[in-house]
């Protein structure tokens, strides 16, 4: 027999039933009981799917009602103790307070779970944080789980992840000074504080935690559990010495508990800490033979359970279920019952069911055919189980079925397209490259454009608001016209046109009324894309995405943008800002196809927003930014990687403006201004004019302009948008004269942080009235 599970299911329900329930809750439109009732509901049924399709357990503990790191930090004892709550006693309500705030605290930080699009809730560990075990959340899904019937495995993240991805609060070095107590110690290390290189980290934290874990992990295990999960995908990362060495302690204390213990490591490969995994006194290991098969090598005379992870967790293809037997079958000869399979990593990173999507299956047979979610993927499970317990034969069928997807997809016209291979492939060796540098072509621009010292401009997007939302809605459901559609976007243009002309904004942007979402908007009309109807992943809590599918090579079949900005540009004199979403941003927020490199799929998509960029320029929209929000986000996990990844994402982007002319501008913004490690590819997209977030952070960014002269035109977001709050002139010009700094006057932008659509009208034009009057004031005094 060979042992199948599945690392974790996805919490939120075909539907997102999770997420309306949730938030009908928070508007006190159901009960509590309500809600536990339906969540009680969810996890019966994704149990069911995982035992109907003969999982040995069913994955428990990783259904969550927001986020299984918040859960792990009322587990331990480690919510911040700001919020006052008892985690011993804590309520529904408590928990989502901290996940949401309250009146008194703002919510625990989000931030990005690895390299996916899912947010975790980040622990704030103190010097003092104490822990406190309570394992409530596992034990009752466990009773629960059982009552119905399943054999279970409990899943939780490992002490050493949960340590690592928190975030040290409060100041560590005193503290370690006060535990020294001496004055001598005291002293250094308040200096070491302020020049804030603490000694001491949440490292240190370890010898409270580890009791603590042991304590739920023992809870855990008397309540007849034979196999426990215990995730530690830190060891994907670039790990320093001190945290690798604390794997060795850590796992000798747990291996104290009764049940057997399997350590899963998911996002990429182990290999080079296979001597210290294969030596940790657990009972299996799991590997992501998905991200990274070639691992599997390293750990093949592993003498315990080795867990291999075959099933792509994270994107949506079909498996080719052939392939993988061959790879599988004789890994069985070799370990026998030591091999279990599994999906890659949790499946929460996949939506819920290929079965209700029933526009694809009738409008695009073929790529219907070649998708698998979360259900399907459990099905894949099953078949490649039965085929390892039995033999090939006994699920003949179903293998034939995935050859025959496996094929169709291969030689798929839809997909490849020979025109798209060619053009990449017939790209000349400069093409990435402008045609003169920069020196040279901001002097022809700057002839034509004429603008002050100081240029102002916004990022793209103005408010969107109810109206626009609805006049969508109404055209989607067939309720408004294409003519009365487009009549209400236009009217809402030259609305936004006459306010930027009123604040007297230099180079004006359309206001991207017209847009849903800058990435959806442009796979609509870009050919090699589609749409699901339910392919929702959680982003966090009860937040979905539904990114688009990317699944052959792309083409721009007409202009997308051309006649809006046109229709912009012809209700004023002043200049009129291009705007489009870049390929990075674009492949980094879809499912990508995995049929051929991420960077074939990068660069096709360049190719063809090219084309969009010489029909604006042809049109006379001669500044264009490509917005790169997503460029830092795609970086590696490991820094090895980083400088591969750089040099595509930077050719991709840089091939979006390919044969622009010199005197046209071409702009590109990001958000996040944590580039401090990446500035020397961020310079080198040789964008003319970068807008960038920087506002929060007090201008963080520019420090590490002291070291790199960053060549090009900047502007540096001079107040937060995320906040309706109208910045004072003192802190916009306090922003300004730190830019100025490091940035030469000619070479400085005036600009918000980021685009306005998320802000009501009143604010975004006192804000912005506050930006225009600051940069007036300061003109004149540089010039003088
Ligand atoms: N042009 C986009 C906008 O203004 C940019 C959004 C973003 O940076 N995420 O909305
Ligand atoms: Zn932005």
């Amino acid at each position: 027999m060979t042992t199948s599970h599945i690392l974790g299911f996805p919490r939120v329900g075909a539907k997102r039933e999770l997420k309306f329930a949730e938030e009908r809750y928070w508007r006190k439109e159901i009960t509590e009981q309500e809600l536990l009732d339906l969540a009680k509901t969810l996890r019966e049924k994704n149990w069911q799917y995982q035992s109907q399709a003969n999982a040995d357990f069913v994955s428990v503990g990783d259904f969550t009602f927001y986020d299984h790191i918040l859960d792990l930090q009322v587990a331990t004892g480690a919510i911040p103790a700001r919020f006052g709550f008892d985690s011993q006693n804590l309520t529904l309500d408590q928990y989502f307070q901290l996940a949401r705030g309250n009146k008194d605290q703002f919510a625990i930080e989000m931030t990005k779970w690895f390299d996916t699009n899912y947010h975790y809730l980040v622990p704030e560990f103190h010097p003092n944080t104490e822990f406190k075990a309570n394992a409530t959340h596992y034990v009752n899904q466990i009773r629960e789980a059982k009552a119905a019937g399943h054999t279970v495995k409990p899943v939780i993240v490992g002490p050493l992840t949960f340590l690592f991805l928190g975030k040290e609060k409060g100041n560590w070095a005193i503290s370690s000074a006060e535990k020294a107590n001496d004055k001598a110690t005291t002293a250094k290390l308040a200096i070491q504080a302020i020049s804030q290189k603490s000694t001491n980290t949440r490292l240190d934290l370890l010898p409270q935690l580890l009791p603590v874990y042991q304590e739920i992990l023992t809870t855990i295990s008397a309540e007849g559990v034979e196999w426990v999960q215990i995730d530690e995908p830190i060891l994907a990362l670039d790990l320093a010495p001190e945290w690798l060495a604390a794997f060795e302690t850590v796992y000798s204390k747990l291996s104290s508990i009764n049940a057997k213990i399997l350590l899963a490591t998911y996002f990429g490969s182990v290999a080079e800490h296979a001597p210290l995994l294969k030596a940790l006194p657990v009972d299996g290991l799991h590997l992501d033979l998905v991200r990274s098969p070639e691992q599997l090598a390293s750990f093949t005379d592993y003498h315990k359970v080795l867990s291999a992870g075959v099933i792509e967790g994270r994107n949506i293809w079909r498996a080719n279920l052939t392939q993988i037997l061959d790879v599988l079958e004789p890994l069985k000869e070799k370990l026998g019952e030591r091999l279990w399979i599994a999906p890659s990593c949790s499946l929460l990173h996949t939506p819920f069911d290929l079965n209700i999507e029933t526009q694809l299956k009738e409008n695009k047979p073929d790529l219907y055919s070649w998708l698998a979610f979360t259900r399907q993927k459990v099905e894949e499970l099953n078949i490649l189980k039965q085929a390892l317990t039995n033999c090939r034969a006994s699920v003949n069928a179903q293998l034939e079925e995935s050859n025959k997807a496996a094929e169709s997809r291969a030689n798929s016209k839809v997909i490849h397209k020979a025109e798209v291979t060619e053009r990449l492939a017939n790209l000349p060796a400069n093409a990435d490259q402008r045609q003169s540098p920069f020196a040279e072509r901001i002097v022809k621009q700057n002839a034509w454009l004429n603008l002050p010292l100081l240029p102002t401009t916004t990022i793209g997007s103005f408010p969107q608001t109810n109206e626009i939302r609805q006049a969508r809605a109404a055209f989607k459901k067939g309720a408004l016209s294409l003519e009365d559609y487009e009549n209400a976007m236009k009217k809402e243009i030259e609305l936004v046109v006459r306010e930027q002309e009123k604040l007297d904004l230099d180079v004006l942007v359309h206001g991207e009324a017209e847009r849903n979402d800058m990435v959806e908007y442009f796979g609509e009309l870009l050919d090699g894309f589609a749409f699901t109807k339910f392919g929702w992943v959680q982003s966090y809590g009860s937040r979905c995405v539904k990114p688009p599918v990317i699944y052959g090579d792309v083409t721009r079949p007409k202009p997308m943008t051309v006649r809006w900005s046109q229709y912009a540009q012809s209700l004023t004199s002043k200049v009129m800002k291009g705007m489009l979403t870049g390929p990075v941003t674009i492949l980094q927020w879809s499912f990508v196809r995995n049929d051929i490199p991420r960077s074939t799929v990068c660069k096709q998509i360049g190719v063809a927003l090219s084309d969009e960029v010489l029909d604006l320029e042809r049109a006379g929209i001669k500044v264009i930014q490509i917005d790169e929000p997503a460029i830092r986000e795609g970086l590696p996990l490991k820094r090895s990687d980083w400088g591969n990844y750089l040099q595509w994402a930077g050719e991709s982007f840089r091939l979006s403006s390919m044969g622009v002319q010199d005197d046209t501008q071409i702009h590109t913004h990001m958000c996040y201004s944590e580039f401090n490690d990446i500035l020397p590819a961020i310079a080198a997209l040789d964008a003319d004019v970068i807008t960038i977030e920087t506002s929060r952070s007090d201008m963080e960014l520019l420090n590490a302009f002291i070291d790199f002269h960053y060549p090009n035109d900047i502007g540096p977001g001079v107040y937060d948008i995320h906040s309706p709050r109208v910045p004072t002139e003192e802190e916009i010009a306090h922003l300004l004269q730190k830019a100025l700094k490091v940035v030469p006057k000619e070479r400085l932008w005036v600009n918000p942080d980021c685009g306005l659509k998320t802000r009501g009208w009143k604010e975004t034009l006192e804000q912005l009235e506050v930006m225009m009057k600051v940069t007036k004031k300061l003109r004149v005094e540089l010039k003088a």
